[in-house]
């Protein structure tokens, strides 16, 4: 009989969405009459850029004619796209990178649960509590995780809590780490880290050699001029930091599916025998064995994002969130609720008020303002006592929600 992978048993099932949906559900069966307003949604709800889909459009009718025909194209990406973000995303930022230090991908999650075949089972995590689930769940999957305790935590992994107490900056850890992730605009907080917070971390790195999981799928809804898009604005970071991006909130790709990561050619590893290895050797020869491409017609649409209209198009959905981002902010603040995220990022974290638990607060706000948030304690255990709520909704309901909070 063949022997399955046992960390896939430790890891308890995904509870927090179906959770939230079957509490929904319940609410709606006995309350059908009631006007229920979203704010859970993790996914954008504006449409695509014009400029994409025209240019996704044109791609997929050059797949008509055998002269423009494309079959599997490089596993790395094409070289427009490469290009296209090299100057596109990082000239601009003083940053340069060769067009072989990028390889594009069907998304960040993918990429930042595969970046594991990479390293060692015996390397040490940490992460930042409260967290995007996926760096932890696709580490215990590796046999990175040891035991889930009963305070929420697994044993092997470092968690560095980030609450309103220490200005949600993780502080750096005193034991041995190998590997952190940092997601910066974070979710679930929407907090960010400023280039001089974020300078202790890759000096830290350098110092200790750690290697830096930088998720920046956010970037593009930084506001505020101190906050880094990039980790390779901090000097030395291409030393010890890789970096995950993605086209899903960006741009609208969450179901169109493209991202790219960075790996620095002078970024090295340990090997067993001591030897430092560059780890963009490693990632291409993973991506290339184990992942053939994103759609050339994908790989055109994401192109388009970066052409002037596209840019211009991606703005006004950016500036439609961060819209709401504010009027969530402001009213909630109005209404006398601390509230931290939602100047950089499309997220609000939202203390509990009177001291409730996470699930209690959604309890309260389903049943008595027919508003869905997310348990700020299904992303760690630092997440208990607050309440995560997004701007990707309507602006019409959105205003509406924040009258009910008012109220
Ligand atoms: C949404 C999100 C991503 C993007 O994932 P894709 O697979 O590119 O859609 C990555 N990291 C974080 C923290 C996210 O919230």
């Amino acid at each position: 009989m063949a022997k399955i992978n046992d960390n896939f048993i430790k890891i308890p099932a995904t509870y927090l969405f179906s959770e939230i949906a079957k509490r929904v559900e319940n609410y709606k069966a006995a309350n059908p009459q009631a006007d229920i307003i979203r704010m859970g949604i993790g996914d954008v709800t504006r449409p695509l850029p014009k400029a994409a889909v025209e240019a996704l459009k044109a791609a997929a009718d050059e797949q008509l004619a055998s002269a423009t025909f494309r079959g599997y194209g490089p596993e790395q990406g094409y070289d427009f796209l490469r290009e296209t973000i090299v100057k596109s995303d990082y000239e601009p930022l003083g940053i340069k990178l060769d067009t072989d230090e990028v390889f594009v991908s069907d998304g960040a999650k993918s990429d930042t649960g595969n970046i594991g075949d990479i390293l060692s089972r015996d390397n040490i995590i940490a992460v930042t509590d409260p967290v995007y689930p996926v760096y932890v769940d696709t580490n215990v999957m590796a046999g990175r995780g040891g035991n889930l305790a009963a305070d929420g935590k697994w044993s092997n992994i470092q968690y560095l809590p980030c609450l309103p107490e220490n200005g949600f900056e993780p502080q750096l850890p005193k034991g041995k780490i190998d590997v952190v992730y940092l997601c910066y605009p974070n979710n679930p907080t929407g907090t960010t880290l400023t280039k001089a917070q974020l300078k202790k971390w890759v000096d830290y790195a350098l110092e200790n050699d750690v290697l830096i999981l930088f998720d920046a799928a956010y970037k593009a809804f930084i506001t505020e001029s101190d906050v880094p898009h990039s980790i390779y604005e901090i000097a030395g970071a291409k030393e010890c930091a890789i970096e995950f991006c993605s086209f899903s909130k960006t741009a609208g790709f969450t179901g169109t599916r493209c991202g790219y990561t960075v790996v620095p050619k002078e970024l090295k590893a340990t090997a067993e025998n001591g030897e430092k290895i560059a780890l963009n050797r490693l990632w291409n020869r993973r991506q290339t064995t184990k992942f053939n491409g994103t759609a050339y017609v994908i790989q055109r649409a994401a192109e388009a994002v970066y052409s002037p209209e596209g840019k211009r198009q991606v703005q006004e959905s950016i500036d439609y969130y961060m819209n709401n981002a504010r009027i969530i902010k402001n009213g909630l603040e109005t209404a006398g609720y601390k509230v931290f995220g939602a100047v950089n990022a499309p997220y609000i974290w939202l203390k509990t008020p009177a001291g409730l638990k996470s699930w209690e607060f959604f309890d309260y706000l389903l049943t008595e303002k027919n508003i869905v948030g997310t348990p700020g304690v299904g992303f760690g255990p630092s997440g208990e006592g607050f309440l995560r709520l997004t701007a990707f909704g309507s602006t019409e309901n959105t205003i509406r929600a924040v009258e009910r909070l008012k109220k």
